[in-house]
């Protein structure tokens, strides 16, 4: 499976006149090795010459965590004595053109930098992110499994199993958060609990708001689950329910008819070949002609996978056509300032036979006796 993935890379460095891919922290290298490091102060990196072999350079310390896979990549432990940076610029040889994994650590680059004074520099991105971007039958497989255990929260979210009127935001987060990781995620990645007029900021922080009956209360959610092959992959969903058995204000009704009309077209719309942006105007499309347009101001989506937000953006711009494996969340929303948010959001896999959504909790804005 690595050794697989380095090959494509490989190829994509050729296209590209890369001569070397230098990968640190962040997703690329467990999805390139299998090993997730740790943002620590210390260099990781993964050095794959265009040509040569690749060698991934840890501190000593962190060596026993990488399983090693010598058909892969050498393992060269460095003693804290020590210079990485000189290790990894000998590493890479000569080279006119380097890329550089995007959540490196800026002093890494600042330093790798001034250690190959003639590299022109690239985002590693350019070369991994449209390889991440197309999930294979086993990737699309795990992130179906993640996504089968976000419903599972999200069916205890709509069946009245979690508690909501009386409790604070952050309480109920923390309850999901744990329901995410018996469900069967490693970690989980972030519980947004946002009632009432909180759920009117996209990306809420749960805080100390007690919910009340009759609030909308918006639950965006998360983790990682563990695979095959050392790389995790991870879920995402939206749901909003009304707390405390009341119904819906007629405002808020409304608006969720559009909504969840305008997440179908999306998904809908998600045929291979189609542009991202077609995908991302679908949905667009029929919350501004119901007058809502002003209130959906964030893209429709994002491609997911090891990483929670990766390529493909479901947004205007983005060009790029679907192609089967092409794995992305669409998720519009409609949020009044001051009152009410709402957003809907399932994970939705491109393939040869339309669209696959990988989510399939129950898409009506529920009233919960909870
Ligand atoms: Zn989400
Ligand atoms: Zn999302
Ligand atoms: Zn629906």
């Amino acid at each position: 499976m690595h050794a697989e993935r380095l090959q494509r890379v490989r190829t994509a460095m050729a296209d590209q006149g890369v001569d070397v891919l230098l990968v640190s922290v962040g997703a690329d290298l467990p999805w390139l090795t299998g090993y997730e490091a740790m943002p620590l102060e210390w260099l990781t990196m993964l050095v794959v010459p265009r040509d040569g072999n690749a060698t991934l350079v840890v501190p000593r310390l962190e060596a026993p965590r990488v399983v090693e896979q010598p058909d892969v990549f050498a393992l060269a432990p460095f003693e804290e004595t020590t210079d990485p940076i000189e290790l990894v610029a000998r590493l890479a040889g000569s080279v006119s053109v380097a890329a550089i994994s995007d959540r490196t650590w800026a002093r890494f680059v600042v330093d790798l930098q001034d250690a190959m004074p003639n590299a022109a520099w690239r985002r590693g991105s350019t070369v991994t992110g449209p390889l991440r971007a197309v999930k294979d039958a086993a990737e699309v497989a795990a992130l179906r499994r993640a996504a089968e255990a976000a419903d599972r929260v999200a069916a205890q979210l709509q069946g009245g199993q979690i508690p909501l009127v009386g409790r604070t935001e952050a309480d109920v987060s923390a309850d999901i958060g744990r329901r995410l990781v018996a469900e069967g995620h490693q970690r989980v990645n972030f519980a947004i609990v946002a009632s009432g007029p909180n759920a009117a900021s996209p990306h809420h922080e749960a805080d100390e708001r007690v919910i009340e009956a009759g609030d909308v209360v918006l639950c965006d959610f998360g983790g990682t689950m563990a695979a095959d092959g050392g790389a995790g992959y991870c879920s995402d969903i939206t749901r909003c329910v009304v707390a405390g058995g009341r119904d819906a204000p007629g405002d808020v009704a409304d608006a969720y008819a559009v909504l969840h009309e305008a997440q179908a077209a999306a998904v809908a719309a998600a045929l291979v070949g189609t542009p991202c942006e077609d995908v991302d105007a679908a949905a667009r499309r029929i919350i501004d002609a119901a007058g809502y347009g002003q209130r959906f101001f964030h893209r429709t989506g994002h491609g997911i996978g090891v990483e929670e937000h990766e390529d493909p953006y479901v947004v205007a711009g983005n060009a790029t056509p679907l192609v089967p494996g092409h794995a992305f969340s669409v998720e519009p929303g409609i949020y009044t300032a001051g009152a009410w948010g709402l957003r809907l959001e399932d994970i939705v896999v491109a393939s040869a036979d339309g669209p696959d959504p990988l989510n399939r909790a129950d898409h009506a804005l529920v009233t919960v006796d909870a």
